[in-house]
């Protein structure tokens, strides 16, 4: 590897779109990113982003993935970036129980990964278009795989097993599995560093909320218990997925409504969640809007993800043996003080209180203690699921292990 190669690319397929960003190596800013989007339609582009911000969308010759990258790759040869590259770190979303850690990209690996495909089918299958189609138009580079479901692969057996007859967790794969695992990893090592946390004696407790949302639970570095399970529907009220639902109740309206479970399955990822109860948006910002104008469904949106929300984090407490901080990441986590405010208020129980003016002052990207005196400490701390998805490909590219939890280099 040439030593002015100190930059990560990081790849993030999907089924009709593709995402990219160049970080170079101790920074959190890429110098270059990007979008593809509608791939496979007719009108596909791309979205070129440059460090000083300017912006160019270009027409793909062909709406494919392979070809987005090509012309990824033509811009990057274009703007002499292609040799300070040192890796390209792929995110993959599920490795199912076959993979712990981030891995090299090798025919093996590749295929291991084809293999838990079947686990998340909307998923991993675009997650390989990119992966094959970046290993043959770059096949000298180290490539990296970076599963969202590799840091909950430490849950103990009473928080992924699902209670149903347990030969179809060796038969199906049935289990809970959790995701957002790179923002909750890179977010429990900046907790460590940030409030000077004890590496080998913590209890965090960390709430993602996002489009998608999880909350988890880390003790000394490792999740022990999240929200999200098999699939990431399980869990919180997000965007458009409603979180836990009754079997019961979902097979009464398939009933009802004369649905397939497909179908079902399609309505709760994309119809439910704030989209579903405020009939008006699945955006929490739109959803605060209206609620400030008194519109009832979307007061109602909110207090059930803010319910949801509380019940969950309360619940998780239980897999810790200490509190010592609980983070709000994520779109909405970063950014809403009144979804925090609202959270909670509802820990009280817990001794959990609010400063409030240092609740509103925390948005926007900034990292900050929100939390009263005598209160357990709440932060805000902002996720970055590239930079550590660009560590982790460095790392393995270089020869060494990606570390489960990263010493303070962030
Ligand atoms: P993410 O998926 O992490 O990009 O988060 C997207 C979510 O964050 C959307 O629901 C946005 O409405 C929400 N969000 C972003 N900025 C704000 C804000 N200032 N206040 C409330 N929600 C926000």
């Amino acid at each position: 590897m040439a030593s002015s190669a100190t930059r990560v690319l990081v790849i993030n397929c999907g089924s009709s779109s593709l995402k990219f960003s160049v970080l170079p190596l101790q920074e959190n800013t890429p110098v270059f990113s990007g979008l593809a989007e509608r791939l496979g339609q007719p009108e596909a582009s791309m979205t070129f982003v440059e460090a000083q911000g300017e912006k160019t969308t270009l027409v793909l010759d062909e709406p494919s993935h392979r070809c987005a990258l090509s012309l990824l790759f033509s811009q990057l040869t274009r703007l002499n970036m292609l040799g300070s590259l040192c890796a390209i770190g792929h995110r993959v979303a599920h490795g199912g129980s076959e993979f712990t850690h981030s891995v090299l990209l090798t025919p093996e690996t590749v295929d291991k990964i084809r293999r838990v495909s079947p686990l998340a089918p909307l998923h991993n299958p675009a997650n390989l278009i990119g992966i094959e189609a970046a290993l043959a138009l770059l096949p000298e580079l180290p490539q990296v795989a970076v599963f969202d479901t590799a840091f909950h692969q430490t849950m103990p057996p009473e928080a992924y097993t699902y209670a149903i007859p347990l030969e179809f967790q060796q038969r199906y794969q049935i289990r809970r599995y959790g995701f957002h695992g790179t923002s909750h990893r890179y977010i429990a090592a900046e907790a460590v560093a940030y409030l000077q946390l004890d590496p080998a004696h913590h209890g965090i407790l960390i709430a993602h909320l996002g489009n998608g949302s999880s909350v988890c639970a880390v003790k000394n570095g490792r999740s022990v218990d999240t929200s999200m399970g098999m699939t990431p529907l399980e869990g919180l009220v997000m965007g458009t997925r409603c979180g836990d639902l009754d079997l019961g109740a979902a097979a009464w309206l398939a009933k009802c409504t004369g649905q397939s479970i497909e179908s079902l399955c399609h309505l709760a990822n994309t119809q439910c969640g704030l989209l579903g109860l405020s009939g008006l948006s699945s955006d929490c910002r739109t959803l605060q809007a209206a609620c400030e104008k008194g519109v009832p469904r979307a007061r109602l949106a909110i207090e059930v993800m803010v319910h949801r929300l509380a019940r969950h984090l309360g619940g998780h407490l239980a897999a810790l043996d200490r509190l010592d901080a609980l983070i709000f990441t994520g779109g909405i986590g970063e950014n809403s003080v009144l979804v925090r405010e609202l959270t909670v208020r509802r820990l009280a129980v817990f001794g959990l209180r609010l400063d409030e003016q240092k609740n509103l002052a925390i948005r926007g990207g900034q990292s900050g203690v929100i939390s009263a005196p005598g209160s357990p400490v709440i932060a805000v701390i902002p996720t970055n699921e590239e930079k550590m998805i660009a560590e982790d490909a460095a790392a393995i590219a270089g020869g060494r292990q990606a570390t489960l939890l990263p010493a303070n280099h962030f």
